[in-house]
């Protein structure tokens, strides 16, 4: 059915009155509320007020406007049905073909400092969301139906349908601005029933615990699909992508990727670590991950010579990996790269034009760039039987002003630059992390062991096994020594100095063997358990 009247309600004003004019010169005939009406009739566009519509003035400051038989009449009569049709004559109520409306800003407005309860409630928008699930719900079939639009980026889309010869958007057009309103008004009421029950949540609590976020009893995330994926972390197990909306710029899940096969599961989980390791880095840092954990870390002048370093840490996890790097990727550090292993995925801020060229010859190598940015996720979620876990993220940072020294001997400046790369770097390898490390590189990465001694001999034996010598080395680890076992063997590899949370019942213990050994040690106060 050709589209003869729309009905224009918006709160984000972007675009409309030149997506009016475009309807207004392809003859569709224009209803609209007080502000919106109002900004259309400065613009010299022919506007009919929805209360001169409707016969019904708009009441209860603007809290009631379009609730009318009238507005929801002519969208919800069946295009197909006869009846409605003719119901809708019986009571000289016009149809309403395009529905264009986006809702007072509830969630922008909570998240202003101050926002006041009475803000935040009259914020709550219902007239807007009423018309959009009706316009939703009837966008009809082949035969015509009605178009919802909340998204000024779907103007341009909208306009294409009714040039086309059936006057109106396709159906598949239709559908999919259906589904876009019904994800949008759920998250809407989603971000309402969050905000009333962290009121209800936020009381006072007596005891002296760390300061805490007020959690919500009921959280709403709100996410797009991105991709299916062939498969999940095994070939039975599907899988699909979900991104954040919004997204912020600087997070994996805004990549583009600029050659290369598909991205898998495993791509994904791993390319977010080797990410998240590698922005974590203000200098020029490179990062090489398998299987979620870092299997070498360096930081140096140069992306290539930052790569050479990281890989000389374990070559052969290197094999096959995820290689990061928070610096432009150019040609020395491409041909470094596809010269001497193979390689999953890349991912960096930028390429230079010729490291895309030196790419293009390894067809299947995954290319990723990474928008710069300093996004940060809201929060963690971890999947559990019947539940999820919710944490903010681990980005407690501490730098080396605030690290305690506890034994006679301090670190010298060069150990103290180590112990906080090393401490970086044990941030994001599974638990319980050792790492040992020499002038801004990675030596030896003890991952994922149930006994922090274990992790702490697999990470001398890899150093060992990759010709690499722990003499003299710095060593992190991600939580305290519970005996000093753990320290005897750190020593007894070759580190002089230690870095760790501290905190243990046996502290005293674990001080007095780096004292015997003539060990420099500090405690950073916090943990970095990672699962
Ligand atoms: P305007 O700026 O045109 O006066 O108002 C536009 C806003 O009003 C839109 O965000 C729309 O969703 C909202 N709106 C439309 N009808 C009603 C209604 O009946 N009640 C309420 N509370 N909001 C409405």
């Amino acid at each position: 059915m050709k589209t003869q009247t729309a009905l224009l309600s918006v709160s984000d004003k972007t675009g409309i009155v030149e997506f009016a004019q475009a309807l207004a010169q392809r003859g569709v005939r224009l209803l609209s509320t007080g502000g919106t009406a109002k900004l259309l009739a400065q613009a010299g566009l022919a506007v009919t007020e929805v209360a001169e519509h409707t016969g019904s003035p708009e009441i209860l400051d603007g809290r009631v406007k379009t609730l009318h038989p009238r507005i929801h009449g002519g969208l919800l009569a069946r295009r197909d049905s006869k009846e409605h049709l003719a119901t809708l004559d019986e009571h000289g109520i016009d149809r309403i073909d395009l529905l264009v409306v986006n809702l007072y800003p509830f969630r922008e407005t909570v998240a202003k400092q101050g926002c006041t309860f009475a803000d935040a409630v009259e914020n709550i928008d219902i007239g807007g969301p009423a018309m959009l699930r009706a316009a939703a719900k009837n966008h009809g079939s082949a035969e015509g139906g009605v178009t919802c639009v909340i998204d000024p980026a779907d103007y341009v889309r909208v306009l294409e349908g009714i040039d086309s010869p059936a006057g109106e958007p396709s159906y598949a057009l239709r559908l999919e601005l259906a589904i876009k309103v019904y994800a949008h008004t759920a998250a809407y009421d989603g971000a309402i029933a969050s905000y009333l029950s962290s009121l209800a949540s936020a009381e006072p609590s007596q005891e002296a615990a760390p300061e805490r976020t007020a959690w919500p009893h009921t959280l709403t995330v709100q996410v797009r699909q991105h991709q299916v994926l062939r498969y999940g972390e095994n070939p039975h197990q599907s899988a699909a992508f979900y991104v954040d909306q919004p997204l912020g710029a600087g997070l994996l899940g805004s990549y583009r990727q600029l050659q290369g096969k598909e991205l898998s599961y495993n791509n994904i989980a791993d390319a977010d670590a080797a990410w998240e390791c590698a922005r974590s880095f203000d200098t020029c840092a490179c990062v090489i991950v398998k299987h979620a954990n870092p299997c070498g870390v360096a930081v140096d002048a140069t992306p290539v010579l930052a790569y050479q370093q990281a890989y000389k840490t374990d070559p052969t996890s290197a094999f096959g990996g995820i290689i990061a790097f928070n610096r432009p990727v150019d040609a020395a550090t491409a041909k470094a790269i596809t010269e001497q292993q193979f390689v999953e995925v890349l991912l960096a801020p930028g390429y230079s034009a010729d490291a895309l060229a030196i790419f293009a010859a390894k067809k299947n190598v995954r290319v990723l760039e990474i928008p710069q940015g300093d996004a940060h996720n809201a929060f963690d979620i971890k999947r559990v039987g019947g539940g999820w876990l919710v944490q903010n993220p681990d980005d407690h940072q501490v730098s080396s002003e605030d690290f305690k020294v506890v034994t006679e001997k301090a670190p010298t400046e060069q150990q103290m630059r180590d112990l906080a790369f090393a401490w970086k770097v044990a941030k994001y390898v599974k638990s319980n992390a050792i790492v040992f490390v020499a002038g801004g590189m990675t030596l030896g990465v003890g991952a994922g062991q149930m006994s922090r001694i274990d992790s702490a001999r697999i990470a001398s034996i890899k150093a060992e096994n990759a010709g690499l010598s722990l003499a003299g080395s710095a060593v992190a680890s991600d939580a305290f020594f519970p005996f000093r076992d753990g320290l005897d063997v750190v020593a007894e590899a070759g580190a002089t100095c230690v870095i760790q949370p501290g905190g243990s019942i046996r502290d005293d213990e674990v001080i007095a063997a780096a004292n015997e050994r003539g060990i420099a040690m500090v405690f950073t106060g916090a943990r970095h358990f990672r699962h």
